[in-house]
């Protein structure tokens, strides 16, 4: 009487394994859509922020600064002003300190800085400082996923 037991606990098993795997596909397909969606509103909130006419250069938060010379990204963080930043960036590389990897981006390949109304764009505006390491490393996520980030900052 054995056998008819141990057939039975088989086939059980068995049927778990599959709604297992069916689950996982289920939660793969939700993984797969949700991170597509979000890369999505990430990039539309860019756009939707560079066409607006507010001196976003003023504000704190997240914001990415473009290469002048392989137009791609570094994505950075700062409490301070974007202009402030921007100036303090500048001076890192006039006096060849490469402080961040997007100063280091700039004077290891020779590549061209362009103006701060060029290059630097505000991604989302933060005034709370713990917030502004999570967000950063959503939009570093995001932009590596597009293939869209410098090197130096992969
Ligand atoms: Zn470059």
């Amino acid at each position: 009487m054995i056998k008819p037991k141990e057939e039975t606990k088989t086939k059980t098993k068995h049927i778990l394994q599959s709604k297992n795997k069916e689950n996982h596909q289920l939660i793969q397909t939700y993984k797969r859509r949700h991170s597509l969606q979000e890369h999505k509103h990430l990039t539309t909130a860019h756009k939707a922020k560079t066409n607006n006419k507010t001196p976003e250069h003023g504000k704190s938060g997240i914001y990415t600064l473009s290469c002048n010379t392989c137009h791609r990204s570094y994505i950075g963080q700062t409490s301070r002003s974007l202009k402030q930043r921007f100036q303090e960036r500048t001076r890192n590389i006039k006096h060849n300190e490469p402080l961040s990897a997007c100063t280091l981006h700039i004077l290891n390949n020779k590549h061209e800085h362009g103006s701060i109304k060029d290059t630097m764009t505000l991604l989302k505006h933060i005034e709370t400082p713990s917030l502004l390491i999570p967000y950063e490393q959503l939009y570093i996520k995001s932009y590596h996923h597009n293939d869209q980030l410098i090197p130096e900052q992969q």
